[in-house]
């Protein structure tokens, strides 16, 4: 599933094919995603030229002259740039062809992606509204983790995963910087002592960034046929890596169960 990197890697490789470019046509080819594209959509958007493309949570904000495309990758959903005389795939959704002659085109085998559009500052829109903090944004501190863990007895890897807290720190992420932070996954939020909350809060930033650096680390190709692939995995220190020696201390890393999602961890790093 696409994460906070990836779909900033994605942004990343797509912004350059279509800032700047008018939408010649805007084609639904399948309406049927996690909500239907409004079948007003596609009139609207033609012959607007893209202004950015910007990044709120996981979702991409496409900004247009006269509102905005709204746009989320889902649990499969993969963006290509293609001439636009390349034929179409089975769960090929749609097509913003441009006026370069190229196509921005949306994939989604499992339909959970979503397209909207709408007019004003997206910030206003009911799916961004309510957003929490980005946790690479100013918002997201030490202050504001230990605050927010102060009354919470579930465990801190929950907490962070929480998007109503803080957006965008997946499965990957939050086991990941738990063990930078050293910080066993299981504890109580509101253990957590302030020099843990800071050092907690610039390991979520260290991995997402290291993680968009590297190109993510789940996502395969989202621009052109020769995408690269993410290269994150191969810097994972914990996750999916039950039973390997810890790359730290040498220890076997530990997997449990939270929440319905594998945690790993080592017993010895983490406290
Ligand atoms: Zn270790």
């Amino acid at each position: 599933m696409p994460e906070l990197p990836e779909v900033e890697t994605t942004r990343r490789g797509i912004a350059p094919h279509i800032t700047g470019r008018r939408i010649e046509k805007l084609a639904v080819h399948d309406r049927r995603l996690r909500w239907p594209v409004s079948r007003a959509l596609p009139e609207w958007a033609q012959g607007q030229t893209i202004q950015a493309v910007r990044r709120r949570a996981k979702y991409l904000v496409i900004q247009l002259e006269r509102g905005y495309l709204l746009l989320h990758l889902g649990m499969s959903g993969s963006l290509l740039i293609l001439p636009e005389s390349t034929a179409l795939d089975t769960h090929d959704h749609f097509d913003m062809v441009l006026d370069s002659r190229w196509t921005m085109r949306f994939n989604d085998p499992r339909r959970f992606g979503s397209l909207h559009h709408g007019k004003g500052t997206p910030d206003t829109h009911p799916l961004l509204r309510n957003l929490a903090p980005e946790p690479l944004g100013q918002e997201f501190d030490s202050d504001y983790l230990y605050d927010v863990t102060r009354k919470r007895r579930v465990a801190i890897k929950q907490l962070i995963m929480n998007s109503a807290l803080v957006v965008g720190v997946g499965n990957i992420y939050a086991s990941e910087a738990l063990f930078r932070a050293k910080i066993r996954p299981g504890r109580a939020a509101r253990s957590l002592t302030r020099m843990e909350c800071m050092a907690l809060v610039r390991s979520i930033r260290f991995v997402l960034t290291m993680a968009i650096r590297h190109g993510g680390t789940t996502l395969r190709n989202y621009v052109g046929a020769g995408g690269e692939p993410g290269h994150f995995r191969q810097r994972l220190y914990v996750y999916e890596r039950a039973g390997q020696p810890c790359r730290t201390c040498g220890t076997k890393i530990k997997q449990r169960t939270q929440g319905q999602r594998s945690t790993y961890f080592c017993p010895k790093c983490q406290v």
